[in-house]
């Protein structure tokens, strides 16, 4: 009795505190606390959940995506809900990942996986009608984002009209929106000669310059945008694997990653992240982990979702570095 009523106590600090750093993260965008830290509170939050099932609530973070659409830019309703990641923070959780899987689908055979590096920026969705682009907007609260159409219009990497005879009549492409770290670094000197506070890092930057009234602002950020999955669509039968998708993107003219790879089974997932692990200082964006999907859309379709997360990926994210030291350098230079 007494060991539910600490849990219950801790379970409700835990959803003050989550939902505070969810505030300044997504809607002020001005985080107050390394993402490590965000992400090990979150932990103990899904972990005591787990064990006390009766205290469970629809609206605890752990059930959550992202944060609310800003009240100044007009809504966006997500016909296909936009959704976040599970993550897995170690070899085991990796292979703890595959093993659901195949006892979900009941196969012992090793599964094809994409593996993409998680860029650090903002989930962004394009509608294209015609081949036109018509809207983008956020993920916010992934069923309600913010119509970014005349900022997103001004990033280059972002075609106004799609290329090629073959596309369809409508097509949701969503991708991320992120800062390059040399962008970021001159945005920065800039501010830091004007006097003005300096960004805490390219995703914060990225969605500072995301989500200006005024477009001529973003226009003069150096935003870069990179595609991984699609939303609705409609006239046109889909590939067979998720690769396929990511090409047929890339030649309808959209930026998709070019260190994407398949692979077979969970080990040589390890090997890929190991690799982009010691990669990651050369890439010149922030990447904040690999990204694994299961390859078939068939097995994806079959595996589904889960509350906000879908069940067939996962993001297996870098230990953290520095970024309580970079939090207060930047502090310490305003
Ligand atoms: P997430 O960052 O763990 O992962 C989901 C997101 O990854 C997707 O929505 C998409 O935007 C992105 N992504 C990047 N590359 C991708 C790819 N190749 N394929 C698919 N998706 C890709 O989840 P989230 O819900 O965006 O954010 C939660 C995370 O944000 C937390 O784990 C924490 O690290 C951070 N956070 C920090 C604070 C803070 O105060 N420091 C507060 C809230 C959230």
């Amino acid at each position: 009795m007494n060991q539910t009523l600490s849990a219950a106590q801790e379970i409700a600090q835990l959803r003050e505190q989550l939902n505070e750093y969810n505030y300044r993260y997504y809607v002020l965008d001005d985080p107050t606390v390394p993402d490590a830290e965000y992400d090990r509170l979150m932990r103990r939050l899904q972990g005591l959940e787990a064990s006390h099932p009766e205290l469970m609530s629809a609206d605890s973070p752990t059930q959550r995506v992202g944060g609310e659409a800003l009240a100044a830019f007009d809504q966006v309703t997500h016909e296909v809900p936009m959704l976040s990641l599970d993550n897995a923070f170690s070899v085991d959780e990796l292979k703890a990942f595959e093993k659901r899987l195949q006892d979900r689908l009941g196969r012992l055979d090793q599964l094809e996986f994409a593996c993409e590096p998680k860029l650090d920026g903002i989930a962004v969705s394009l509608l294209y009608v015609e081949g036109t682009l018509v809207r983008g907007a956020t993920r916010g609260d992934g069923t309600t984002g913010e119509d970014i159409t005349a900022n997103v219009r001004t990033i280059d990497s972002i075609p106004l009209r799609l290329r090629g005879p073959s596309v369809p009549p409508l097509l949701e492409v969503r991708g991320e929106i992120y800062m390059p770290k040399a962008g970021f670094e001159s945005l920065n000197a800039a501010a830091r000669e004007r006097g003005d506070k300096p960004f805490v890092n390219p995703r914060n930057a990225a969605a500072g310059s995301l989500r200006q009234l005024d477009p001529r602002i973003t226009a003069t950020r150096p935003l870069q945008m990179c595609c991984y999955s699609l939303g609705r669509v409609e006239g046109m039968e889909l590939p067979l694997n998720h690769s396929e998708v990511l090409q047929q993107l890339n030649a309808w003219g959209l930026r998709i990653n070019r260190e994407m790879q398949v692979v077979e089974g969970a080990e040589a997932c390890q090997s890929y992240y190991e690799q982009m692990a010691l990669k990651r200082v050369q890439l010149p964006y922030e990447i904040d982990g690999i990204v694994f999907k299961v390859n078939s859309l068939e097995l994806q379709r079959r595996l589904g979702f889960v509350s906000r997360a879908p069940r067939w990926a996962i993001a297996y994210k870098f230990p953290a570095q520095e970024e309580m030291t970079r939090l207060l350098d930047v502090e310490f230079q305003v």
